[in-house]
């Protein structure tokens, strides 16, 4: 669809066709897998900040330390 001004457009309707693929990241695969493996949730730990993450993560998002 042409708009004579694109000053004018504010929404319009339509369909776009998207393909996706979604990818757990390199915590979310050790959380994954532990899950379907051995039916255990697992989690990571920082230390400094005494913080638990679950699902586990590789990185702590309150000092960026990479966690294991
Ligand atoms: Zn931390």
């Amino acid at each position: 669809m042409k708009t004579p001004k694109n000053t004018e457009t504010r929404a319009w309707r339509g369909e776009i066709p998207l393909e996706s693929l979604y990818t757990a990241g390199l915590g979310g695969e050790i959380f994954f897998r532990a899950l379907k493996e051995r039916g255990e949730l697992v989690g990571t730990r920082c230390a400094p900040c005494k913080q638990v993450y679950v699902p586990a993560r590789a990185f702590c998002e309150r000092c960026f330390g990479e966690l294991d």
